[in-house]
């Protein structure tokens, strides 16, 4: 395989000896590595204060939840208004010219606008995924759709996808309390955009009901994703109804609650009790039916856990409730193997399971945002075995046209020089191949150019397709 500039994770280039040979050299056994422990050390104190709109500050109010929303920035202006100086007029222009061609709107917590470092915001990890910067997008990759994961032509009824025989996805709503520029669901969550008009999937009993209903009708089903959106932008009526209703249908065995909250306002854990009791209360309804609930979490960057989210994971475990956690991998933010191992025993440390981390997907005006497959086998291997196996994540690609979660090791074919991998999923579909495409920019540069001829592009892909196994 080639490596291509942009791949910085792995030491391919190191001299490679054999497990035989290594008892001759100066390898030492794990236990003798110097330990590095700055998974443990999170951001301390009243860290917000050193943003200029947040100086006057106390840590009571930027506790408080309803103040973390009401104060979360929509606007460009709005981030003028909060970093003054601290935010140049290049990257104010940078950033209002990006917002006008992506899918996805601007949202981002006070919380989380205090954990970037605004003293590089161009090379910050956490900028990164929320604000695009016009100046460093890259044309989206011809085989990109819009919902490429095919979500809506596996719903029988709106927002409700129906893809694996003993699961199904309810996309309970289409807000959530940020707004990342990566979002696979920008077909549907959030505001319009001038760049796109959206699906609307609103919180409506009409559409819950018909969704419930499906569920109970349709006895195979035993696991439910509550996603959306976010279930942090749930009511504590909502919440409570939801779970409540799931836990009358005898043969749901098991659901989630998916949500960014934990890593972007971990504060509601903390204040918002009305809601933190309708989930501790659901949670021991399902216990006492032997029923498995869990909140499914997305970290991507270990500087998004503070003693915040300290404080609210010893909440949430004292109440046994069990957090899993989704990482998206991303250029420029966690593509390296220091980074991620670090996310993984924090994330562990925290006593949240780290699950999965999915290749990205194929979305609108993320090119810059996306690795490659091979980054990502590399990065597999470099952080497996650095921390507990139930505390190590299986690296997925979401197979798009709806091969549902592909392990990324798992192709029949893979071609690093023109970025086409092919995957197939039996128990899923049984008898289609799914196509993932590696961003162009990553390529050598001769395929690179392939792929701006759309004779030479479709050979490429045909010439992918023949090397399927057998279907
Ligand atoms: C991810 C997903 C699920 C849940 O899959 P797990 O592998 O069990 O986490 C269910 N339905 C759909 C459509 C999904 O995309
Ligand atoms: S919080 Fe989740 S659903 Fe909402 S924009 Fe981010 S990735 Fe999408």
């Amino acid at each position: 395989m080639e490596r291509s500039a942009n791949d910085k994770s792995s030491n391919r280039h190191l001299p490679l000896v054999s497990a035989e040979e290594s008892e001759t050299s100066s390898q030492r056994p794990g236990s003798m590595r110097p330990v590095d422990v700055s998974h443990r050390t999170f951001s301390e104190g009243e860290f917000w204060r050193k943003i200029p709109g947040f100086e006057a500050i106390d840590e009571a109010t930027f506790l408080d939840h309803r103040w973390q929303v009401k104060n979360s920035i929509t606007k460009v202006a709005g981030l003028k208004a909060v970093l003054g100086e601290r935010l140049s007029d290049d990257v104010i222009e940078d950033i209002a010219e990006a917002f006008r061609e992506v899918p996805m709107a601007l949202r981002v917590s006070p919380y989380l606008l205090a954990l970037m470092n605004w003293d590089d915001p161009k090379g910050d990890p956490i900028r990164r995924q929320f604000i695009p910067l016009a100046s460093r997008s890259l044309p989206d990759h011809p085989k990109l759709s819009f919902d490429s994961l095919r979500e809506q032509a596996d719903a029988p009824l709106p927002g409700l996808t129906h893809r694996y025989p003993d699961k199904v996805l309810l996309l309970a709503l289409d807000t959530c309390p940020v707004y990342c520029r990566f979002c696979t669901r920008s077909y549907a969550v959030g505001p319009d955009q001038d760049a796109v008009a959206k699906v609307s999937l609103k919180a409506t009993t009409s559409r819950w009901e018909a969704a419930l209903n499906y569920i109970a009708r349709h006895p195979q089903v035993e696991d439910v994703v509550i996603s959306g959106g976010d279930a942090w932008n749930l009511r504590a009526d909502q919440i409570d109804t939801l779970g409540q209703r799931l836990l009358d249908i005898e043969h749901v065995r098991r659901f989630r609650f998916a949500s960014k909250g934990l890593a972007i306002l971990p504060q509601k854990i903390l204040t918002d009790n009305a809601w933190f009791d309708n989930l501790a209360r659901l949670n021991e309804r399902a216990r006492r039916q032997g029923v498995d609930m869990m909140l499914h979490t997305h970290f991507n960057h270990p500087v998004e856990a503070t003693w915040i989210t300290q404080q609210a994971m010893l909440r949430l475990h004292q109440a046994g409730i069990h957090v899993r956690n989704q990482t998206v991998l991303q250029r420029g933010v966690n593509d390296d193997a220091p980074t991620l191992t670090r996310l993984n025993r924090r994330l562990g440390y925290l006593n949240i399971h780290p699950y999965y981390v999915y290749v990205h997907d194929m979305v609108r005006g993320t090119e810059t945002l996306r690795t490659s497959i091979k980054t990502a086998c590399e990065l597999e291997i470099a952080t497996r075995g650095s921390t507990a196996g139930f505390n190590t994540p299986t690296f997925v690609v979401d197979a798009p046209g709806g091969g549902g979660k592909r392990c990324v090791h798992s192709f029949d074919h893979y071609d690093d020089q023109s970025g086409i991998s092919v995957y197939r999923a039996p128990a899923v579909k049984a008898n289609e191949a799914f196509l993932y495409f590696d961003p162009i920019d990553t390529l050598p540069k001769a395929f690179q150019k392939r792929w701006q001829h759309p004779e030479q592009r479709d050979a490429m892909v045909a010439a992918a397709k023949r090397r399927i196994r057998r279907l």
